[in-house]
């Protein structure tokens, strides 16, 4: 079973059977797909000579059909009114789907505030890097783990020093969120670490005590950008990713030639640097609309270092206590690539995407062919197993402090039947973490906003699953039945090269 996209509550009314639901089949990104995957996997295919790998394809396929009730669904009923709602499945995906990704967003936010980070003040790390870099972690992701372990390394080192302890005295512990793409939806590999800020020391007891660490100056946030910076290059060079030639470093040849490095690269690297990686204006820059007044270079801002492309910025600092200002953090780092809201057609047929704050030099929105567009989203699909948020230090899986200092949770409320225990252990599996299992109503209510323990009919009901429809002709027959289109929305074909 899948996790679920609701549609929307109606407002109650007198026994009738109400339906109103959101139609991801009317929303912009999902006609821009709908009309054009086809002709850009061909088109794509077709320019380079490769296949283009599995998973970005199926990242498609399965977008086209989340939330669409004509490929399944599950049926809820009240139990006082016998009221009916219907939820049609979600893909789930990690790559562009808004609603999915929103829904994660809450999930795994809820999950870390609960379950994961100690009440104890936390400082938000973000290490950005340069566009070889990202170029690099785009193509070889599992790069992405040592080169965390060497800012984990730094960052704990640091910690235990401000703290006033050596470095086989206390324990720090974080977690990394590694995130994939700018506000651009541009192809932007960083770190943001949420790392507790100061570390655990055991006493004769064994039992952990938290020591804060004192703010970091900028003179010291600059030095240690720089350690950083020396050690990742000490590893890239030792895995041989990056070559040494006349004091300069280069990025070596990838020597991998296959499929995918033929398709897949070149969109990646065209999706880091704003560029468009096939057809007749490969290699140029995409438009961009200027509606905003350019603004001055901000001052240097505090706690925010750059080193050759480099940065690392500390100023964010979350207070032991406030849960919610630490959870509206989670959900920012862990937010979506894109939103509806912010995808629009033009009059000419050209999709705007607009930023969410406009660049420095008054850029508001960038301008694509729905093609162009294409390209964007199919950078943004992650490989398949690449696990997005990192634990480490006292927080990670196995460690022996870890039970000692994460949060209970707040009480399940409630025991859930087998059936919804069940459906919600597969709701959270969609969180890379694997977080404990919430209880499902109180899931529901949470990360839906929908409340399973009152009707929205009379109120008074539980909602309770009655069945998972799956079966073409039985979702054909009660979606005919509700005056609902009982089959899915059809997809557009490819189209040549060249009517773009
Ligand atoms: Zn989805
Ligand atoms: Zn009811």
């Amino acid at each position: 079973m899948s996790a679920l996209a609701l549609p929307r509550l109606g407002e109650a009314a007198n026994g009738a059977l109400r339906y109103e639901r959101h139609r991801p089949e009317q929303a912009t990104l999902y006609r821009l797909v709908q009309q054009h995957a086809a002709s850009f996997i061909a088109h794509a295919e077709a320019s380079t000579g490769a296949e283009l790998p599995r998973f970005i394809k199926d990242e498609f396929d399965a977008f086209l059909e989340c939330g669409i009730l004509a490929h399944g669904f599950l049926r809820l009923r009240c139990g006082e009114c016998g009221h009916d709602r219907l939820l049609a499945f979600s893909c789930k995906r990690r790559g562009f789907c808004p609603s999915c990704g929103a829904r994660r967003m809450s999930q795994t936010a809820a999950h870390l505030v609960d379950h994961v980070i100690p009440h104890v003040p936390v400082r938000q790390w973000v290490l950005s890097l340069p566009i070889p870099l990202r170029v690099l972690l785009a193509a070889q992701p599992e790069l992405v783990t040592p080169v965390l372990q060497v800012v984990q390394r730094v960052l704990t080192r640091h910690l235990l020093e401000a703290a006033g302890f050596k470095p086989d005295e206390g324990h720090g512990g974080a977690v990394t969120l590694i995130q994939r793409f700018g506000s651009a939806a541009n192809l932007n590999i960083h770190l943001h670490c949420l790392v507790l800020d100061g570390v655990y020391r055991c006493g004769a007891d064994g039992a952990p005590t938290f020591v804060e660490a004192g703010s970091p100056t900028d003179d010291e946030l600059h030095a240690l950008l720089q350690t950083v910076i020396t050690r990742l290059m000490k590893m890239l060079t030792r895995r041989g990713v990056l070559v040494e030639d006349m004091g300069q470093s280069y990025l070596a040849e990838p020597d991998a030639d296959g499929e995918e490095s033929r398709t897949l690269r070149p969109l990646q690297a065209a999706a880091v640097t704003y560029r468009i990686a096939f057809g007749p204006r490969a290699g140029q820059k995409v438009l961009t609309l200027r509606g905003a007044m350019p603004r001055e270079d901000a001052a240097r801002q505090p706690l925010c270092a750059d080193i050759d492309g480099f940065s690392l910025h500390a100023a964010v600092r979350v207070e032991a206590d406030d849960r919610k200002r630490l959870e509206q953090l989670c959900r920012y780092i862990t937010r979506p690539a894109l939103s509806d809201e912010r995808i629009q057609l033009s009059a000419a047929g050209q999709v705007e995407l607009k930023l969410k704050t406009p660049w420095r030099d008054g850029t508001t929105h960038l301008v694509m062919s729905p093609l162009q567009f294409m390209q964007r989203l199919a950078a943004l699909v992650p490989r398949p197993r690449l696990h997005l948020i990192r634990f480490h230090g006292v927080l990670a899986p196995n460690a022996k402090l870890r039970p000692l200092v994460v949060p209970q949770g707040p009480l399940a409320l409630e025991e859930p039947t087998t059936e919804a225990a069940a459906a919600a252990e597969c709701v959270v599996q969609t969180v890379q973490a694997r977080p404990q299992r919430i209880g499902w109503a109180r899931l529901l209510k949470r990360v839906f906003d929908i409340d399973m323990q009152h009707c929205p009919n009379c109120g008074a009901g539980e909602l309770k699953i009655i069945a998972a429809i799956l079966e073409r002709p039985v979702i054909e027959k009660i979606l005919t039945h509700l005056g609902l289109d009982p089959q899915p929305p059809p997809r557009g074909r490819a189209r040549a090269v060249g009517q773009d």
